[in-house]
């Protein structure tokens, strides 16, 4: 019985071994043959949230989480034709800028940029 491999252990190897951020829903599904319910998902990632382990993005109103790693990056969604494109992440001189300005101590911050991708420009001209 290793039933005590916490929850929390499960949820995180999950973001880790995926490539893109994982709703609640979504892990939910990944999970489902370890019987965790939607709430216990919803709690553990917002405790992951707030000690900054993991990013909060939103989509069509729907929270995705991501781990917090090295190469963090932020995502450009095309209107048009509705890819995603990783693109990195630069905010770290603006935080720096922050902290000496308001001394506020950013923990995450989630941002994605909307617009149209350069396929799609092409073909509309
Ligand atoms: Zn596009
Ligand atoms: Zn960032």
């Amino acid at each position: 019985m290793t039933k005590l491999t916490s929850k929390r252990q499960l949820i995180y190897d999950l973001l880790k071994s995926n490539q893109g951020p994982l709703s609640a829903e979504s892990l939910y599904e990944l999970l489902g043959h370890e019987q965790m319910n939607l709430s216990t998902i919803y709690r553990t990632l917002e405790k992951f949230y707030m000690e900054g382990l993991v990013s909060r993005n939103y989509l069509d109103n729907k929270a995705y989480y991501y781990l917090n790693v090295e190469d963090h990056h932020h995502y450009m969604i095309c209107e048009s034709c509705k890819h995603k494109f990783e693109v990195d992440c630069h905010m770290d001189g603006m935080f720096a800028e922050i902290k000496e300005k308001y001394g506020f101590n950013v923990l995450h911050h989630d941002l994605n940029f909307y617009g149209i991708c350069k396929k799609c420009s092409q073909k509309h001209g």
